[in-house]
């Protein structure tokens, strides 16, 4: 279950995280192995394990998320230099069962990823 990963022990407060974002529909937080000098990951409170089970319902939740990666982004400093990634599946790299955006920035980033 989605609420037994790593992340919804974030969002309880079972864990500690390096919390750059909060409000009522989501928080972001710092990386802990980051892929670059910036590496945020902004998650929705409520459980949806994967991009792909997301449902229409979901739809205004989809877009805060979006429109937060945007203003921690500013934020940070990244001005318009940043990448939003969603791995979905594990055969996508996915490893948290917890849908989550990665904001990364702060290099120079190369296009096709791995
Ligand atoms: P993904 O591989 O797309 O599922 O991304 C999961 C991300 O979560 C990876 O970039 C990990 O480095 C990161 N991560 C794993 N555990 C933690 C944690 N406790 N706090 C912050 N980031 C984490």
């Amino acid at each position: 279950m989605s609420e037994d990963t790593i992340f919804g022990k974030i969002i309880r407060g079972e864990l500690p995280a390096d919390i750059v974002y909060e409000d009522d529909q989501c928080m972001a937080f710092r990386d802990m192995y980051p892929a670059a000098p910036t590496h945020i990951l902004v998650i929705p409170r409520k459980p949806i394990p994967r991009l792909c089970d997301a449902t229409a319902e979901d739809q205004a939740l989809l877009g805060h998320l979006m429109l937060t990666a945007n203003k921690i982004a500013e934020q940070e400093g990244m001005g318009d230099k940043f990448r939003l990634v969603i791995n979905n599946g594990e055969g996508a790299g996915q490893s948290v069962f917890h849908l989550h955006l990665h904001i990364i920035g702060g290099r120079p980033l190369k296009w096709p990823p791995g």
